[in-house]
């Protein structure tokens, strides 16, 4: 049975003359808009507000929320976005009035147990990166890429030494290259050996007294750490360049290895991946980064300082590279990596990263007879596999599996990324997964790769949208609705 409520758009619900409250008449005279305004800023028609009955506003939208995905509802396997669960606990405290009621113009003075917080968490960040200077200003992991980057150049233009170059490995995040670009660098690709690791031949012909930086997410996008991280850094280091950590991974090694420790000097945390808050649907989200001392004074300003038992604002470093966003940053998801970090506590983050590792480890054994794992049999806290040989065998693409799967009541997990693999399948469980689920998921695959192909093309099945047009959705996106004629 079709549930119109939710496949019809609210304006298409709307009848002339529908209402949600009923107000008394108007007793006072209302003046004519023309009197109150300069008439070309007065509109010639009411607004196309659309007209329902409180009962059918409480529905649709009600409809609408069950048609999503999420992870208080389903599985959500999507390698690279980490979507751990959200400890309802967090949710509220962080909603407290201390917190969410301030106003971002407050003075300083009259919100100290908020800068305690960020301070403390300051603190935090940089003993699990083992990197001292931290500005809690970016709004995003690619935010905190971009302004990283900018703290890399002002360190070079310090110091006089015009490099153009960055380098990013070729199984880096899009948003890599993109912020190097943005900073105003040229970008090279060091290449990855067949075992995913980087190509460390590949790297010294690129590397010289050009290269300002390396990007590198270690563990990898592929789910691997890269034992030479060593010898890279040290490479980079003999070449004056610096190392930039993408902390996205950093899920796989809370308390078990540190940038700082294995040669970073920069580095973002993506506080809405490995700490707990929530994302999806474009934020918010949270990027602070992490520098090491030398870069400290070209950081974004202001950062919160202790004296004392006072916590105030720092600001006036001449070398600073300014304000990279409003206020203190986004402050509702850095008051839930405090909780999330401060309720775990250190054997605890470490005990998050040993189970993540393990989940994933025990899906990947689960499924590789039927799903190929090209870079190993063992992972950290997500996997790549490639639906190559399925996709010839039996003609199902990744896209068919990530489709069909929606079926079986999980969500899809990530496809075509990163783009090194062929017919990429990337799977990252997270830690707060049970066996159970893991089980019910492998299954779920192996149903698919049992059944007759064409379920899987015409999947999903189950849910309101099947097979969009991906092509022109993100070419030609209709974002707006337009009424027709006799619509209203
Ligand atoms: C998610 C991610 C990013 C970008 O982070 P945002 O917070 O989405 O801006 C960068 N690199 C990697 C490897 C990621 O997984």
């Amino acid at each position: 049975m079709r549930n119109t409520q939710a496949t019809q758009l609210i304006f298409e619900l709307s009848r002339p003359g529908r209402r949600a409250t009923v107000l008394p008449p108007l007793d006072l005279p209302v003046p004519a808009a023309s009197e109150l305004l300069p008439a070309e800023q007065c509109a010639t028609e009411p607004p196309q507000i659309p007209e329902l009955a409180e009962g059918d506003v409480v529905r649709h939208f009600v409809n609408l929320s069950t048609l999503n995905m999420s992870v208080d509802t389903h599985f959500y396997p999507l390698g690279s976005c980490t979507m751990k669960y959200n400890p309802k606990r967090n949710e509220r405290l962080a909603s407290l009035p201390g917190f969410a009621a301030i106003h971002p113009l407050q003075s300083a003075e009259s919100i100290p147990g908020l800068l305690q917080v960020l301070y403390e968490l300051q603190e935090m960040l940089a003993e699990i990166s083992g990197l001292p200077g931290v500005s809690l200003q970016p709004a995003a992991g690619a935010h905190g890429e971009l302004t990283a980057l900018m703290v890399a150049a002002a360190y070079f233009r310090d110091r006089d030494e015009p490099r153009r170059v960055v380098l990013t490995a070729d199984s880096a995040h899009g948003t890599n290259p993109a912020s190097a670009a943005m900073v105003g660098y040229q970008t090279r690709t060091v290449k990855s050996r067949s075992d995913g690791l980087v190509d460390i031949e590949d790297l010294k012909a690129k590397l010289d007294g050009n290269v300002a930086v390396f990007m590198l997410t270690n563990p990898y996008t592929l789910g691997l750490f890269d034992s030479q991280i060593r010898e890279i850094t040290s490479l980079v280091h003999q070449a004056g360049g610096l190392i930039y950590l993408d902390g996205a991974n950093m899920n796989a090694i809370l308390g078990i290895a540190r940038p700082g420790d294995f040669g970073a000097d920069l580095m973002h945390y993506n506080p809405h991946k490995t700490f707990s808050g929530p994302h999806g649907g474009g934020g918010p989200g949270a990027g602070p980064i992490c520098v090491r001392d030398f870069l400290a004074p070209y950081l974004p300003q202001p950062i919160v300082v202790r004296e004392g038992d006072e916590y105030r604002l720092q600001t006036g470093s001449p070398t600073s590279i300014g304000r990279v966003r409003s206020f203190f940053g986004n402050v509702g998801v850095l008051v839930r990596a405090y909780l999330y970090i401060r309720t775990y506590g250190g054997p605890g983050l470490k005990r998050v990263s040993e189970d993540a590792v393990l989940g994933a480890n025990y899906l990947l054994s689960r499924v590789k007879h039927i799903l190929d794992v090209p870079h190993g049999d063992r992972c950290m806290h997500e996997f790549v596999a490639s639906a190559a040989k399925l996709k010839k065998r039996q003609g199902l693409s990744a896209m068919d599996l990530a489709k069909r799967i929606l079926d079986f009541g999980f969500h899809a997990p990530t496809v075509y990324f990163p783009l090194v693999v062929d017919e990429a399948v990337m799977v990252e469980p997270t830690e707060t997964e049970s066996k159970e689920t893991l089980d019910a998921f492998a299954e779920a695959l192996f149903r698919i790769t049992d059944e007759a192909a064409d379920l899987a093309h015409n999947a999903p099945h189950t849910t309101r949208i099947s097979r969009p047009d991906d092509v022109t959705a993100s070419r030609r996106p209709v974002v707006r609705w337009v009424p027709e004629k006799g619509d209203h």
